[in-house]
């Protein structure tokens, strides 16, 4: 009966059709004992990997997730929730969606997680779960090279400020008094709004803006000023999502192994700083 299991199982991973899966089944009487073992063990295997997890993310935020020429997802955020997927045995599903719709759909239940640059932050915790911290980051103002007016926040007051909707970086820009903010749906968007000349600044995550710049992806834009914030990205769960546990212990062990120094070295070309084990 185990044997039968087993090849049932191997079957079905190697995708096989119903009727072959049967006939495989029957053969099973003649070639048994012999590879009992391995075939027991196969079985496993194909239990453990079978979990999937959806995970959302916005494709449009490099280095961090981003579709490479060949169309395919990549960047930072991409490899390590691979890499989580594969630690934890779980087959990882990415699903684009609007960043903005990341949490409602966390909300709904309709993705089982998100990795998409996201901030830990207070009043996101209200609502979802998150990780622990898994990369340093914080915002930037950004303004036109030939800008010599603009040095730090305080100069922002009463300027037009390009931001991208339902981020860390928006909330800061509301702040600002008498500041014209315009809403984008990406980064890009708004720093290319920038780069045309129709805004003052943008306010978005350092990383991301000074990877635009050293890409060549938008010209004629500098940073200024110091960062504004200190912010740690976690990968966002469903409130009380048992994932959240797996995720953590994947994170932990790829922390350990170099696994996640690797993927770090990959996209940053340094060694990683040392993250706290929470945000606040
Ligand atoms: N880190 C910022 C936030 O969480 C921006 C994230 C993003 O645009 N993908 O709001």
């Amino acid at each position: 009966m185990i044997i039968k299991r087993s090849v049932f199982l191997r079957n079905i991973a190697l995708g096989m059709s119903a009727s072959l899966v049967l006939a495989a089944c029957g053969g099973a009487d003649t070639a048994d004992t012999a590879e009992g073992e391995a075939t027991t063990d196969e079985a496993a295997t194909t239990e453990e990997t079978v979990g999937v997890l959806k995970v959302a993310t916005e494709p449009a935020f490099p280095p961090f997730e981003f579709q490479n020429d060949d169309g395919e997802l990549d960047g930072f955020d991409i490899d390590l929730m691979t890499a989580i997927g594969e630690t934890a045995g779980l087959e990882v599903q990415f699903e684009s969606l609007p960043f903005d719709g990341i949490i409602p759909a966390l909300q709904a239940g309709t993705v089982d997680a998100a990795i998409s640059g996201m901030t830990i932050t207070e009043e996101r915790l209200q609502t979802v779960d998150f990780s622990r911290p898994y990369i340093k980051a914080g915002l930037a103002i950004a303004v036109q090279t030939d800008n010599a007016e603009v040095a730090g926040l305080d100069d922002l007051e009463d300027k037009k400020i390009a931001v991208q909707i339902g981020t860390t970086g928006a909330d800061q820009a509301a702040e600002i008094p008498g500041a014209e903010i315009s809403t984008f749906d990406s980064a890009p968007l708004a720093l290319q709004e920038l780069a045309n000349g129709n805004v003052d600044a943008v306010i978005n995550d350092a990383p991301v803006t000074l990877d635009a710049i050293a890409s060549g992806n938008i010209d004629g834009l500098k940073v200024v000023g110091e960062l504004l914030t200190t912010e740690f990205y976690g990968i966002a769960m469903p409130k009380d999502s048992e994932n959240v546990e797996v995720v953590n212990d994947a994170i932990m062990t790829m922390m350990e192994d170099g696994t996640y120094a690797e993927i770090y070295q990959k996209w940053f070309g340094e060694e990683p700083p040392e993250l706290p084990e929470s945000a606040f």
